[in-house]
């Protein structure tokens, strides 16, 4: 019988990882479970999603029928539900059946959620997430019904980060009113020098956003047919939506459920392995034996490159980060410094 791999999640990281596995291994048995339905697309193009017309197709890198027919036995809109070491096996939820699927070798190649802070956990029906096509897809049907009715649409944006400057920047440009708010004094603290934060503020507001720094949002509300935010003692009413945009949180809970070490990510060694043998982990949900989650798209890619590898038989030598250069996708916006990672 052929080589089984079971890749878990259909982001850059795993198709990337089976589609160089086909090629290298055309004997080997390579099997993709994802709970996607809407095929294989461009994560980072999700935040440039609302000037873009035709997105939910042009979004789409390969569809899952293309994939298919590349060899890539897929199976989408599926939920894997737990890993039985033992048995070395994984369980998913199809359409309501549980079923059981084999495997020699397990990528967890899950991503990541948005990070949800504490004071937001208990009103997930008051704002949005932007992570996923289909927040995008929600996202910009709630746009065009307000457009319809002869309404502006007026957003909150929570975090001033990476996501939250590029969703601003964007749905400004598409014409709509935003207000950013951030804890911290200056934007995108983690990634930019001083005075680049300070040159994407001056970007940000020419374009039309409100930014408000040091402003800690402490709880939203709903307000008649609105909502409202509340920060620093402060209420700030009448918006149609918001978008907790507070940072990205790996999916550890599979490999947790099967006592497999994580820490914020999935803990991998320098061979993208995790603490047990036949199973590795790449891309958001793993993290890298330095302690650190390399949740771009470059080394992503570079992780699913090497895996493929690796599994394959063809490399003894570790998995180097190789160099890349973050850039955010704010209209207008370029940074004069590298970012820092
Ligand atoms: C809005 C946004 C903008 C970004 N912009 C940039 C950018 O400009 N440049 C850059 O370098 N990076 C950017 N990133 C980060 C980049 O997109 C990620 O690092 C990359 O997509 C991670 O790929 P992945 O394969 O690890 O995970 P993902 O793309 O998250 O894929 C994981 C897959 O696993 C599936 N899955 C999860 N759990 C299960 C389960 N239990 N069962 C079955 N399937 C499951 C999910 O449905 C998903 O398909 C951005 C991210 C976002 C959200």
């Amino acid at each position: 019988m052929s080589m089984q791999i079971v890749i878990v999640g259909s982001g850059i990281a795993g198709i990337t990882c089976a589609e160089e596995l086909l090629k290298l291994r055309p004997d080997m048995e390579v099997r993709v479970l994802t709970q996607e339905t809407r095929g294989y697309y461009s994560r980072p193009l999700l935040s440039n999603g609302f000037t873009r017309d035709n997105i939910e197709s042009t979004i789409i890198l390969r569809s899952f029928e293309t994939l298919a027919k590349s060899g890539i036995k897929l199976e989408a809109g599926v939920n894997v539900t737990a890993v039985k070491r033992d048995a070395r096996a994984v369980v998913y939820q199809r359409s309501g059946d549980e079923c059981v699927l084999s495997y020699n070798k397990l990528v967890l190649a899950q991503g990541s959620a948005a990070l949800i802070p504490p004071p937001f956990r208990s009103q997930e029906a008051l704002f949005n997430v932007l992570n996923s096509l289909s927040d995008l897809i929600l996202l910009r049907r709630r746009r065009t019904a307000l457009r319809e009715a002869g309404d502006t649409p007026r957003w909150a944006i929570i975090g001033g980060g990476l996501i939250g400057c590029e969703v601003a920047s964007d749905l400004v440009k598409a014409g709509d009113r935003v207000t950013l708010f951030h804890a911290l004094p200056r934007l995108m603290e983690r990634q930019l020098v001083e005075e680049d934060s300070a040159t994407l503020l001056q970007v940000l507001q020419d374009s039309g956003v409100k930014v408000l720094l040091n402003c800690a949002v402490q709880g939203i509300q709903k307000k008649d047919d609105c909502l409202a935010v509340l920060a620093d003692g402060e209420t700030y009413p009448d918006f149609h939506t918001i978008i907790v945009a507070c940072g990205f949180k790996p999916r550890i809970t599979l490999a947790q459920s099967a006592g497999i070490t994580t820490q914020r990510g999935i803990v991998v060694d320098d061979f993208l392995t995790t603490s047990d043998t036949s199973i590795c982990a790449a891309g958001d949900a793993a993290e890298s034996a330095n302690g650190k989650l390399y949740a771009y798209v470059t080394p992503v890619r570079s992780q699913g490159l090497w895996l493929a590898q690796y599994l394959a038989g063809r490399t003894s030598t570790p998995w180097q980060p190789p160099f890349f250069k973050p850039k955010a996708k704010v209209h207008g916006f370029n940074a004069a410094h590298p970012y820092l990672f």
